[in-house]
């Protein structure tokens, strides 16, 4: 299976989730290959988040692939964030909660932008307050129609709903949401652009028990209300779907080497 919600870094200023905890807890966990972003963005220097994305690309054997978390301070610091793009990112995380990004704002546009034309999609935290419900990003949907759009969560999910009928290059991410929601969404007939996210292990933060055990739980409730061959679709099939679009192709020496997407 595959995992498209995963976390290294520091997470509230009480908890880190070390490279070697998230590589050893997917491999122990059998997911063949995890998206992830480092909750240490804007709480340390870059250099540190760089370290812990090389550092898990490295230890997870080809099986982490980094997305780029970008704050609105990134951006400022580097207009079209090319001092960030240190390897080839499979895409960019945007979190309208934890940092303050308007959703009808300039520099949300301009990383859309970005995305466009370097041809990553972009993940986008859903839920928490107003302004990054996932209702909101109806219009960035709109405009940018060749840019696929993740929203992780899928909250509130009547909004996450109306977005992908509306929108077909908006898609969700399972991350910490209810077994009946990942039901809803095959009964609207989007089942085909959910992706399977756990936030790994940021469950940990949550829940008194170890996040590999948690994680478990949860496949097996997932698995059993959707049955084996929806599951599939959005554990493995989805995710071929999803990376299907071709990217350019880009000469970058410096690229993780490991990453083969
Ligand atoms: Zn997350």
């Amino acid at each position: 299976m595959q995992d498209f919600h995963v976390h290294t870094g520091h997470f509230k200023g009480k908890l880190y989730f070390s490279p070697e905890e998230v590589a050893e807890g997917m491999k122990a966990l059998h997911v063949e290959r995890y998206y992830f972003s480092s909750t240490s963005t804007g709480s340390v220097p870059f250099s540190e988040v760089r370290h812990e994305i090389e550092s898990l690309v490295d230890l997870s054997g080809g099986r982490a692939v980094p997305f780029l978390w970008v704050s609105p301070e990134m951006l400022e610091h580097s207009p079209d964030l090319g001092s960030y793009f240190f390897c080839e990112f499979a895409g960019i995380k945007i979190h309208g909660y934890h940092h303050d990004w308007n959703p009808n704002g300039k520099p949300l546009r301009r990383v859309l932008s970005i995305a466009r034309d370097k041809v990553l999609p972009v993940m986008f935290h859903t839920g928490g307050c107003e302004r990054s419900d996932a209702g909101v990003y109806m219009n960035i949907c709109r405009e940018f129609p060749s840019v696929k759009i993740i929203l992780a969560h899928g909250r509130p999910i009547d909004e996450c709903v109306a977005v992908m009928k509306e929108c077909p290059n908006a898609w969700a991410d399972t991350a910490f949401m209810s077994v009946n929601s990942i039901v809803k969404f095959r009964d609207e007939g989007l089942i085909s652009r959910v992706l399977w996210g756990s936030d790994f292990p940021v469950m940990r933060y949550y829940y008194d028990m170890p996040a590999t055990e948690y994680y478990r739980h949860n496949t097996g409730a997932v698995s059993e209300a959707l049955g084996d061959e929806d599951f599939a679709r959005i554990t493995r099939d989805n995710f071929r779907q999803f990376f299907s679009t071709k990217r350019q192709t880009r000469n970058d020496p410096r690229a993780c080497p490991k990453f083969q997407p």
